[in-house]
């Protein structure tokens, strides 16, 4: 056999397997579908600006192990994700904050006058919550929840809030201090120079084929290697024997505008139904060196997924959990293949989750 391992798909993990494996000597194949390397973080400078060709990428983790990785490749920039959220003529700051609340209303000015409001405002919902609307209104309140949670979330779902589970509500903080950080993680930041430019640095003496699809030759690429590492989807490597697996898709309209500054923040939410996208993406904001006299925005318009379009989000229903539960069954029964990253795992994986799960594997392997 040519190779150690066979590695389908070039985004995180397949680059982080890849990169740990010929580390350690292995011969290293990496092939991917796509024209490009770095799977959904990929970045493609345009106007002198990296532009995040697949929605808005923000590196953010507690663990160390993974920060240092990551910044031995490249280093990253001191970017704090604060979206914005617009709603009609109102603009106010994201995660739910004391800058939220005093905004929101009028006579709050310390943690406990919002307290007060949150605390009249939740007593609608008397038992533990058992969907997204109770959890949103047990944590902020309705006010709240009508303004930026409500709209923002059925357009994303295309559901109504009382048929989703409240853990996606959940991954929001809710702060009594005026504090507009999204995430609570330790570490955070944008790769000076863009994601593909980290991922070149992982993939770097590493045979890459791109334009290069799994399914059209499988045999041949069983033949060469000891060990295949899939990360595509699940459902489509077994030939969707069990049925298809369900997911959420995004448009993106991306637009080169004649000015330097747009709407002066990296992202910004749409969380009313005025408008059929949920966030605008300004991509210069990410980084803090951009000369560019130009600028790149990009509109998201939540999708449902048909043949053809990108599979971004998985739909974690009990009927999609558990068809993913038999499609776990039958990977664990093929030999020789490794199943990794959110595709093959069907899990709504953040990127340094991504990067863990593929130490933990590789170094399981030993
Ligand atoms: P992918 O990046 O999807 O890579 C899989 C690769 O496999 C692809 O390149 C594909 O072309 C290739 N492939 C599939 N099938 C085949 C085949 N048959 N043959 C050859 N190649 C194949 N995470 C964060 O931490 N912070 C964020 O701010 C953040 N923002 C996000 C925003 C959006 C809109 C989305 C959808 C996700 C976001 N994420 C974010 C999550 C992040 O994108 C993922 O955790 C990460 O990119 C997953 O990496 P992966 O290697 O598992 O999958
Ligand atoms: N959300 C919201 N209003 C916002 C931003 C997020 O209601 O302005 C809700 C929405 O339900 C979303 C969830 O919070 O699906 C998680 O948001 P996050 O930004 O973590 O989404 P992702 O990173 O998955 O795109």
């Amino acid at each position: 056999m040519k190779y150690d391992y066979l590695i389908v798909g070039s985004g995180l993990f397949g680059s982080t397997f890849a990169n740990l494996a010929s580390k350690q000597g292995k011969k290293v194949l990496v092939i991917d579908r796509r024209n490009h390397i770095a799977g959904n973080v990929y970045t493609k400078n345009i106007e002198g600006i990296n532009v995040h060709k697949y929605g808005a990428h923000i590196f953010h983790t507690d663990y160390k192990d993974v920060w240092d990785y990551v910044n031995s490749f490249v280093e990253f920039n001191r970017y704090t994700n604060s979206p914005i959220a617009r709603i009609g003529n109102e603009v106010y700051n994201m995660p739910f904050n004391m800058n939220t609340f005093s905004k929101m209303w009028d006579d709050v000015f310390t943690p406990e006058d919002a307290l007060k409001h949150i605390e009249e405002e939740k007593k609608e919902i008397d038992h533990e919550p058992q969907n997204l609307e109770e959890q949103a209104i047990s944590l902020v309140g309705r006010t709240i929840y009508e303004k930026l949670i409500k709209g923002y979330t059925e357009k994303q779902w295309n559901r109504d809030c009382k048929d989703l589970p409240s853990f996606i509500i959940k991954r929001l903080p809710v702060r009594l201090i005026y504090d507009n950080n999204y995430f609570n993680d330790k570490y955070q930041g944008i790769p000076i120079g863009g994601y593909t430019k980290l991922v070149e640095k992982m993939l770097e003496g590493i045979e890459v084929k791109l334009n290069t699809n799994y399914f059209d030759n499988v045999d041949y690429y069983k033949s060469i290697a000891k060990k295949i590492v899939y990360t595509g989807p699940i459902d489509e490597y077994f030939s969707y024997s069990l049925g298809k697996l369900e997911w959420r898709s995004l448009k993106f309209d991306t637009k080169i505008l004649n000015q330097t500054n747009y709407q002066g923040n990296a992202v910004v939410n749409y969380t009313g139904h005025e408008v059929d996208y949920t966030r605008v993406i300004e991509h210069k904001h990410f980084e803090f060196d951009s000369t560019s006299p130009k600028t790149v925005v990009t509109f998201e318009y939540p999708a449902d997924y048909k043949e053809g379009m990108e599979k971004y989000y998985t739909v974690n229903d009990s009927k999609n959990n558990e068809l993913a539960n038999r499609y776990r069954e039958l990977a664990s029964k093929e030999e020789n293949v490794i199943f990794g990253g959110r595709l093959a795992e069907y899990k709504y994986y953040d990127m340094d989750d991504v990067i863990k799960s593929a130490f933990d594997l590789f170094n399981g392997l030993k």
